[in-house]
């Protein structure tokens, strides 16, 4: 079927690349990008689709009940992927309140204004509303315990997991209660192009590239499952393509890696990949800081539900993708620059105050 879809947040780090796959595999398809352009959004990342592909990009947010019931009538909207959220941990320690704005009241938002077309168009069974969330709703994992799966109970640790964990509860009941044909994903941790430099891969390729300290939280012995982000956008199109209403699916990597070994990998990646950077080796650089509020130590995925049932793989291994990363950061500086503005540089010393 071809569709017109809403895909909010597509500004940012995944919702950008996920609008890239969506706009070159349907080409046919009517696309509304829908971002209000917080600090974590950049309208030129997308730029060129807006020149070449079938796609409206609307500045606005998610909360504005308004702009989201005239954007779903005018575009004939038959199916909404929703990104949009604050998404960084740091920050929702530091400011937990526009987590909760966003995160919670916006996907109510969304979704109440869905269920209103929805009905007025009779309940059609091919619309779809694709909540796509995190694996930090289930929180933190021992060592031996077993990878999270769609049935682990919520537990999250942080103002950004709980408010993420709100939009899921929200979601699902939607299904529950009225029927909506709402189905969840929840990720491990994405990295790949266009990641905003203050997440951990993209944080540590731009402060090596600057001579700049790389700050390991505590004893760098915290585990995180990482997927490719082009893995994770294929993943998503085969839960709207074939997933079940109602349904959660849980999308992982099955990479996990302590974070210092990351950090070492990706100094190696920099040492060998990059001309010019001011500290060979660049892991004289790694300096461990004070550990994160509340930070939680494991996190693994699951992933055999969607793999049996709908078919999807990862194709990425953790070595190809750091790899094709490094090279984008190298090679798109020009992307990245831009973005250690001020109000970055002020949340940076904020973060990380000991540096
Ligand atoms: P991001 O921070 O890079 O992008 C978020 C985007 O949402 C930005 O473009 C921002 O401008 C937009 N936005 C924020 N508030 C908005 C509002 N009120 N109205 C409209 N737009 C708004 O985030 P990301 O890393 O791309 O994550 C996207 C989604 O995937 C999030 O829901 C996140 O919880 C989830 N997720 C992320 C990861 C990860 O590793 N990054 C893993 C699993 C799930």
């Amino acid at each position: 079927m071809s569709r017109n879809i809403i895909i909010t947040g597509g500004a940012g780090f995944i919702g950008s690349n996920f609008v890239r796959h969506w706009c070159h595999t349907y080409e046919k398809d009517r696309v509304v990008v829908l971002d209000a352009l917080t600090y974590a959004g950049n309208r030129a990342t997308i730029a060129d689709l807006e020149q070449t592909a079938n796609l409206r990009f609307v500045e606005g947010d998610i909360c504005d009940r308004d702009l989201v019931d005239k954007l779903l009538v005018e575009e004939n909207i038959d199916t909404i992927a929703h990104f949009a959220a604050e998404s960084h941990v740091d920050r929702s320690i530091l400011g937990p309140g526009a987590f909760v704005q966003t995160n919670v009241v916006g996907t109510f938002t969304l979704l109440e204004a869905f269920r209103q077309r929805w009905l007025k168009q009779n309940k059609p069974a091919d619309y779809c509303f694709l909540h796509v969330s995190t694996d930090e709703v289930y929180g933190s994992l021992e060592p031996d315990d077993p990878a999270f799966s769609e049935t682990t109970p919520y537990s999250p640790n942080s103002p950004y997991s709980a408010s993420k964990a709100g939009s899921d509860h929200l979601a699902r009941a939607y299904y529950h209660t009225y029927g909506m044909p709402t189905m969840i994903t929840n990720c491990s941790n994405n990295y790949g192009p266009y990641h905003f430099p203050e997440k951990l891969i993209p944080l540590m390729c731009i402060n090596i590239l600057l001579g700049k300290s790389l700050p390991v939280y505590g004893d760098g012995q915290n585990i995180r499952d990482w997927l490719y982000v082009e893995d994770h956008c294929r993943a998503l199109d085969t839960v709207i393509q074939k997933g079940q209403p109602g349904e959660t699916y849980n999308i992982g990597g099955n990479n996990e890696v302590k974070n210092l070994d990351l950090v070492k990998l990706l100094c190696e990646l920099m040492d060998e990949l990059a001309t010019d950077i001011p500290v060979k080796p660049s892991s004289k650089l790694i300096t461990f800081v004070k550990d994160r509020l509340g930070h939680d130590r494991r996190y693994a995925i699951d992933a055999t539900k969607i793999s049996t049932e709908l078919g999807w793989n990862p194709q990425v291994t953790v070595e190809e993708g750091l790899r094709k990363t490094v090279q984008w950061y190298l090679q798109n500086q020009q992307w990245w620059q831009p973005l250690l503005s001020e109000e970055y540089q002020s949340y940076y010393q904020q973060v990380y105050k000991r540096l």
